[in-house]
């Protein structure tokens, strides 16, 4: 039989990684920029320039505090600003479905421009196409952007020096050590919750909105303050995916507490009903940070004067001896945390 490509293929998850290892970065393996494709970190460093791309089929469009051309500006702006890059401009490629209406696609922009203006951003370079009926679901949008080297990075790795060794420029899913404290910047789950519900399926009604936000403004000030060795953002995959990374690329294990992610009731409850994790939602405001233990909780007071960051909360520490992902249970217990396979649900980027 055929190989065939599946949905867990752009989910995320271990398929996804497997798809992208074995396909794709065999054909395009090339190491020798700052940050390069091999890295597959948030976005890569080409001569100094942070270069990222994101295509977003989220559906439907609109959907509780946000839609597709918000989470199109935040996703890339978001990657540019994990590796400690501050985003300048975008591109942006609409691909539209003949007999789209003029007002979606008119309110789609409006919500790009204000995005953009939130985070100080320009679109400077575009493209659109027309396919067929039924050859996308009304529009596909893709963004990339070009950012440069933040001008509190070199602070922030001063700051990470006073403590130890690390041998980077960029905050990269490979720097972590045993004894990093992991920071969260608020609630989990709430994106993935807020499109389930606006689709009316399993009769979800929930008053959760989506996190789509900026967050390179947040990452500018926490930069400031120094002492950051890595920062992702749990968008696919969610917060498991995004630590399971973690460990991979920085040859550690990570311990959380169960009791202190952040979790809205809302989003508690809907997914018990849908009976998926929501460590493994995917989310579009929040970042992860591993910090050295000596600047931990300076990071956290800033992080929580931040609009972005209020809820923030320091939710466990790398570690030696294993490699995987271990929650300390609100019942006192401790259990592996499993790493996604795929994307509970599909199409929420
Ligand atoms: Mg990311």
């Amino acid at each position: 039989m055929p190989k065939k490509i599946t949905i867990l293929h752009g989910a995320g998850g271990s398929e996804s990684q497997e798809l992208i290892k074995e396909v794709i970065l065999g054909r395009f393996s090339y190491k020798k920029f700052d940050v390069p494709l091999d890295a597959l970190d948030d976005a890569s460093v080409v001569n100094g320039i942070v270069f990222k791309t994101d295509s977003h089929a989220v559906y439907p469009l609109f959907f509780p505090g946000g839609d597709i051309g918000r989470l199109a500006v935040c996703g890339t702006v978001n990657d540019i600003s994990m590796v400690g890059g501050k985003p300048l401009a975008l591109s942006l490629a609409i691909v539209m479905e003949e007999g789209l209406d003029y007002s979606v696609l008119e309110k789609v922009l409006d919500s790009v421009k204000i995005a953009c203006d939130e985070a100080d951003v320009k679109i400077v370079t575009g493209d659109t196409k027309v396919v067929e009926h039924g050859g996308v679901k009304e529009m596909i949008l893709n963004t990339s952007g070009i950012g440069i080297r933040s001008p509190y990075l070199d602070h922030n790795f001063e700051i990470v020096e006073k403590f130890r060794n690390i041998n980077t420029r960029w905050l990269l899913d490979s720097n972590l050590q045993p004894g990093d404290k992991i920071i969260l910047s608020g609630y989990i789950g709430d994106h993935g919750i807020a499109v389930m519900s606006a689709r009316r399926q399993y009769g979800l009604s929930s008053d959760i909105v989506s996190d789509v936000q900026p967050l390179n403004h947040m990452v500018e000030k926490v930069l400031k303050v120094g002492g950051i060795v890595a920062m992702k953002d749990p968008t696919r995959g969610g917060l498991s995916n995004l630590l399971y990374e973690w460990c991979e690329k920085s040859g550690v294990g990570i311990e959380i507490e169960e009791s202190k992610i952040p979790l809205r009731e809302g989003v508690k409850a809907a997914c018990e009903i849908l009976g998926i994790s929501p460590l493994e939602i995917g989310n579009e405001g929040k970042a992860v940070l591993a910090v050295v233990p000596e600047m931990a909780e300076k990071v956290l007071s800033t992080l929580r004067e931040t609009k972005e960051g209020a809820y923030s909360q320091i939710i466990g520490e790398a570690v030696s001896g294993h490699d995987k992902v271990v929650m300390k249970t609100i019942v006192g217990g401790r259990r592996i945390v499993p790493r996604p396979r795929g994307d509970p649900i599909p199409r929420i980027c």
